[in-house]
């Protein structure tokens, strides 16, 4: 389920806030719905203000939830994740979201000797200095294609 890998890399905070934002929102427009209706269509008046907002507060806690999917993806992949989060969400049409799934590096991988995130295009641990080549691949020229390296 592409649904639930989205959500598992969404931080637990975030989903919660999304959350209110939208709960918020259909309140705010029940309210709004009541306090400008007349005594007659009283009931009219809040479901169409009610279903407004409930699509308002759809959209933006979806919104919410891929602000955080950013944040939480860049952070994995060793990007700047505030940085990432204020392009997506001052870009207009959602353009700022099309940058960064261009953008984005390969997942960082995490250091075996101390288990922090490193970069993948780096050869050595920047933290603790380790190597991140593996012994066999390090040693001799390395052929851009596997399997046309075994075929000669
Ligand atoms: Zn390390």
């Amino acid at each position: 389920m592409r649904l639930r890998r989205f959500l598992s890399i969404v931080p637990k905070t975030v989903q919660l806030w999304a959350l209110v934002i939208g709960g918020c929102m259909l309140l705010i427009g029940l309210v709004m719905g009541y306090k400008t209706a007349d005594q007659g269509a009283m009931l009219q008046t809040m479901s169409v203000y009610g279903s407004g907002a409930l699509v308002f507060g759809i959209v933006t806690a979806i919104w919410v939830l891929c602000l955080g999917f950013v944040f939480a993806d860049a952070r994995r992949r060793d990007m700047r994740p505030i940085l990432w989060v204020l392009v997506a969400a001052l870009f207009p049409h959602l353009l700022g979201f099309l940058l960064y799934f261009v953008l984005r590096q390969p997942i960082a991988a995490a250091c075996t000797k101390c288990g922090l995130t490193v970069p993948n295009h780096l050869r050595f641990c920047s933290w603790c200095g380790a190597s991140l080549v593996p012994p066999d691949s390090a040693s001799g020229p390395r052929t851009a294609n596997p399997l046309q390296g075994a075929s000669q």
